[in-house]
C-alpha cells in the first residue's frame, strides 16, 4: 500500500448508510485502523477510505463512504449513491426505530442506486446483547425476503470483521467476472 505509482486497475465504490448514531462511522474506522490504509478524504459532508486489494490479479481499489451526519437531516443525495456497487446498510441491535427504518433506506437505495448493487444488512453492537431489542431472527428473516446479505457485528470489540472483509471481496470479485 501506499506506494503512489501503483497501477490501480478499477476503483470500486460502496456506501455506508442507516440511521445517526448505528456505529457506521465507527465501522469505517475499523476498517481503517484494522486494514485499511489512512488514504482518507474529507470533504463537505462526504467522507471516505480507501483500501487497495490485488484479486485475480488486477489491482482493485475500494472506496468506502460515509455520510458524515447528512443522515440527520435526510439529505443524502443521489451524488453519494451514484456508482455505488455495494451498500452496507446499518441499524443498532439495541435500537428497534434504527431497525424500523431500514425499510426507508432501502427504497432510498433503490431509487438512487444501481439496479445490481449488493446490499448487506449489518446489525451493529451485537456486544449489546443484554440491551437487545431486534432478535436475530428477525433481521435474518427480513433479509432474505429482501435478498439482502446479512451479518451482526461490533465495531468496538471488531467481531465479524474477517466476514465483512471477505463480503467486500466477494462484491469486488463479482464485478471483475
Ligand atoms: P454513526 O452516526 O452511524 O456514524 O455512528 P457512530 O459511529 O458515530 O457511533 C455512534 C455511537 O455508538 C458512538 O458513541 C460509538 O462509540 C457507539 N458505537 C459504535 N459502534 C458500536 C459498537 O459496536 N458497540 C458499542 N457498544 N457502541 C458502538
Ligand atoms: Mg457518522
Amino acid at each position: 500500500y501506499g506506494d503512489a505509482s501503483q497501477k490501480i486497475d478499477y476503483v470500486f465504490k460502496v456506501v455506508l448508510i442507516g440511521d445517526s448514531a448505528v456505529g457506521k462511522s465507527q465501522i469505517l474506522a475499523r476498517f481503517a485502523r484494522n486494514e485499511f490504509s489512512l488514504d482518507s478524504k474529507a470533504t463537505i459532508g462526504v467522507e471516505f477510505q480507501t483500501r487497495t486489494l490485488v484479486i485475480q490479479h488486477k489491482s482493485v481499489k475500494a472506496q468506502i463512504w460515509d455520510t458524515a451526519g447528512q443522515e440527520r437531516y435526510r439529505a443524502v443525495t443521489s451524488a453519494y449513491y451514484r456508482g455505488a456497487v455495494g451498500a452496507m446498510l446499518v441499524y443498532d441491535i439495541t435500537k428497534r426505530q434504527t431497525f424500523d427504518h431500514i425499510p426507508r433506506w432501502l427504497e432510498e437505495l433503490r431509487n438512487h442506486a444501481d439496479k445490481n448493487i449488493v446490499i448487506i444488512l449489518i446489525g451493529n453492537k451485537s456486544d449489546l446483547e443484554d440491551q437487545r431489542s431486534v432478535p436475530t431472527e428477525d433481521a435474518k428473516e427480513f433479509a432474505q425476503k429482501e435478498g439482502l446479505f446479512f451479518l451482526e457485528t461490533s465495531a468496538l470489540e471488531s467481531t465479524n470483521m474477517k466476514n465483512r472483509m471477505g463480503i467486500l471481496e466477494i462484491w469486488l470479485e463479482r464485478r471483475l467476472l
